[in-house]
């Protein structure tokens, strides 16, 4: 069998340049809490996703999970099922009831026009998901978060950089979650943060990512443990100082894709939006089998044949998950439901080739009928 290709490849920099950056920590024995190479990324970081403020926690979810906390919410949180496992649970796991709203088919993202329909005297926040990198509705959103007195919270853990209208993606609604996992654009193995507007929300998170503590004798709120290490900052450090040649990259693989895959009956690639830069992190395709002839799983199987790992992302939506049995009425969400049946995201990291692209995207064309 040819080379195995994965769907993602970690981005690393290269040995010598982390042993370089993690020299200090031999000298300070100073290896988590709050150390200064966690505050050198933080600053970077607030520059380079143009935001007032960012925060740095151990990964993406427990951003969502203590951004729900600190927002000290009650009731019921709209949402949509077309995620991560994580953003339904970190609403879950705050005690706090999800209500799902439908997806728009063509960005995957929450449906505006069906929100207020949702909103009950219950209501207390509305947490969208930019999938996929495309970025919801944020004025409609706001608009209505204001009408209602909702918080917004953003899960973000696709759009690392990103910018729309020239506004850093993390500076809408109330706070954006930030994921840096080993398989997102920029990564610091595991990781991730919170950008917001407001002073007192930063201090509540510190509190929160460090067990609630707020001085050496003053324990103020039921915390976590969720510091970004010293080892893990130092490798984003290293990897934000190549993640925009990384996006170059991406999109060239991008183009290709784009190239070969459009105007193919039956299949729907991602939307380009306008006033977007987008980051290229992923490239699904949903496959329409009444007009292509094959099924998703079948075109999984193909590459799978191959030695491609494409993948089924999102499938299963996150309200018929197992651990949600009975609890929610999928059929309440039919086009989350429609396009996790029939979508795949293809392999693309920076150094996949233009060759192994134009192979994969081979297997997908034979499987048209
Ligand atoms: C990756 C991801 C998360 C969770 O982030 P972790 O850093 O893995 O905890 C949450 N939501 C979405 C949409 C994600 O893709």
């Amino acid at each position: 069998m040819a080379n195995k290709i994965l769907v993602t490849r970690s981005s690393l920099p290269e040995f010598d340049e982390y042993i370089n950056e993690i020299q200090d920590i031999w000298d300070s024995h100073w290896m988590t809490n709050m150390g200064p190479k966690h505050v050198e990324l933080q600053n970077q970081l607030k520059q380079y996703l143009m935001v007032d403020n960012v925060d740095l926690l151990t990964n993406g979810h427990m951003a969502l999970e203590l951004s729900l906390q600190a927002l000290n919410l009650q009731g019921e949180v709209i949402t949509s099922p077309f995620t991560f496992a994580s953003t339904t649970h970190a609403i879950v796991r705050n005690g706090l009831k999800p209500v799902f709203c439908d997806i728009d088919p063509d960005t995957y993202c929450i449906d505006v026009t069906k929100i207020e329909s949702l909103i009950t005297d219950q209501t207390c926040a509305i947490m969208p998901i930019h999938v996929y990198g495309n970025i919801c509705n944020v004025e409609e959103i706001q608009r209505i978060a204001t009408k209602y007195g909702l918080k917004v919270i953003y899960d973000a853990a696709h759009t690392f950089g990103e910018t729309y209208n020239n506004k850093g993606i993390g500076s809408f609604g109330d706070v954006s979650c930030f994921s840096f996992h080993a398989t997102k654009v920029f990564n610091t193995i595991e990781g991730g943060a919170v950008c917001y507007k407001d002073e007192h929300f930063g201090e509540l998170i510190r509190d929160l990512k460090n067990f609630g503590i707020h001085g050496p004798e003053d324990v103020w709120n039921v915390g976590a443990n969720a510091k970004m290490n010293e080892f893990c900052a130092a490798m984003g450090i290293c990897n934000l100082r190549h993640v925009e040649d990384d996006i170059r990259k991406r999109e060239a693989v991008v183009n290709r894709y784009r190239e070969r895959l459009d105007r193919v009956e039956g299949l729907q690639l991602n939307v380009i939006q306008e006033n977007v830069k987008s980051n290229y992190a992923y490239f699904p395709v949903v496959f329409n089998p009444e007009t292509f002839g094959s099924t998703r799983n079948e075109v999984f199987a193909a590459l799978a044949d191959e030695g491609i790992g494409a993948r089924k992302y999102f499938y299963p939506i996150t309200n018929s998950m197992a651990c949600y049995h009975n609890q929610f009425d999928v059929n309440k969400t039919p086009v989350a439901l429609r396009i996790s049946k029939r979508v795949l995201t293809l392999p693309l990291y920076p150094d996949l080739s233009l060759e192994d692209v134009d192979r994969i995207c081979d297997i997908i064309l034979k499987c048209k009928k």
